[in-house]
């Protein structure tokens, strides 16, 4: 018994060294639209209020942070307002020079990993932010810009997405246009990551005969198992596999487990009458869902996938295709139900030490936690000073 206990502690001290020792990239955190929208700013002590801000990135263990530059599809300039949240986080890395540092490829990012810094980088998740224009997207790439997802829910003129695919199955409008695959080429060239999280199945096959390069899922889960369209198919794992690419997979407890559709749609059911007053007394539906989230808080922790479907997801996709395909790409501050346990950034050690209970090895735990992105970008780079 003794020597078990013994065991049991050697492994927890093995998996906090692991965790931190290790390069940890996030591909997907939406602080930034969190922040402009609310007021807030990523360094300041936001406990209690979003999944992260700046301090708790450290206590986490987070290495690489890609931040999400976001707008809807009917923001009517969506390239300034793309620009504007890059100047957000302009701003961020100049108030602490000490503590962040743009990173623009796969040397930058050592050197911030070596100076305690977070390695933090850009995706654009909307091709509507480039306005059609392919100068516009070369702009973006010289401020930063290392991935941009084809579509958020939105269509572009130029690809479908995967709500308006499954939403409108009659369709004849699917996948990429001419312009669409000059896009892709276009990323191709000057070494901007393409994206596949959101975009359609036509969309995704039309990507995959195009690209030249590895692709990246940044925010996307397993399909098998939370059958929902933003989440891959095996098909699609497999061929992201064979591209070379990698699945970052989504925390949003709506992707990870197939049960979670009927217990919202049963809180909504529940407190129909209640949401229908505070909309009427002027909240709009977000805020009017977000109080409701609030007030019952002990639903909404109920409702929240278990944490153990997030190591499923990641185990699902090592058993299918091997351990270099898979990653993640938690959505943290753009998604309202993260997992259990999961609350925010600081929970992140939980997922290496499940890991490890899992069977992962310590190089396999290096790849999950970034190793593996890190690769598809280096694959993904035209030269040095990119
Ligand atoms: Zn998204």
């Amino acid at each position: 018994m003794t020597c078990f206990i013994t065991l049991v502690n050697a492994r927890a001290q093995d998996y906090k060294k692991l965790h931190f020792n290790s390069i940890l990239c996030d591909t997907h955190n939406d602080i930034i639209s969190t922040c402009l929208e609310k007021g807030y700013s990523f360094d300041q002590d936001l406990t209690g209020k979003t999944h992260s801000d700046l301090n708790r990135m450290f206590k986490a263990g987070v290495d690489v942070q890609v931040f999400s530059i976001w707008c809807d599809g009917t923001q009517t300039n969506p390239y300034a307002f793309a620009n504007r949240e890059i100047d957000t986080l302009y701003a961020w890395i100049k108030r602490n020079p000490d503590k962040m540092m743009l990173v623009k490829n796969s040397n930058e990012l050592m050197q911030a990993v070596r100076q305690h810094k977070l390695a933090s980088m850009i995706g654009v998740e909307g091709g509507h932010m480039m306005e059609n224009d392919l100068n516009k997207l070369d702009s973006l790439y010289a401020r930063g810009t290392r991935y941009m997802t084809l579509t958020w829910n939105n269509n572009t003129d130029w690809a479908t997405s995967a709500k308006y695919e499954t939403d409108s199955a009659q369709s004849s409008r699917k996948g990429l246009t001419a312009f669409g695959k000059q896009v892709v080429q276009h990323m191709n060239k000057i070494g901007m990551l393409v994206d596949v999280s959101h975009i359609g199945v036509q969309t995704f096959w039309d990507v995959i005969h195009t690209t030249t390069k590895p692709v990246l899922a940044s925010h996307s889960s397993v399909y098998a198992i939370c059958p929902v369209p933003r989440n891959l198919k095996d098909d699609q794992i497999k061929a992201i596999a064979k591209n070379g690419g990698v699945i970052q997979i989504n925390f949003y407890s709506g992707f990870l487990d197939s049960t979670f559709d009927a217990k919202e749609k049963a809180f909504a059911v529940r407190h129909k009458t209640e949401k229908d007053s505070l909309m009427r007394a002027g909240k709009n539906e977000f805020f009017a869902d977000n109080a409701l989230f609030t007030k019952y808080a002990d639903e909404v922790t109920n409702m929240r996938a278990p944490f153990q479907l997030v190591i499923d997801h990641i185990d699902y996709i090592a058993k299918l295709v091997g351990v270099d395909h898979v990653g993640l790409g938690s959505d943290f501050d753009g998604i309202s139900f993260p997992p259990q346990q999961l609350d925010d950034v600081t929970a992140y050690p939980l997922i290496t030490k499940a890991l490890i209970e899992k069977g992962y090895s310590k190089t396999d735990v290096e790849k999950i936690l970034g190793g593996n992105f890190i690769r598809v970008l280096k694959a993904n780079e035209v030269g040095l000073g990119n």
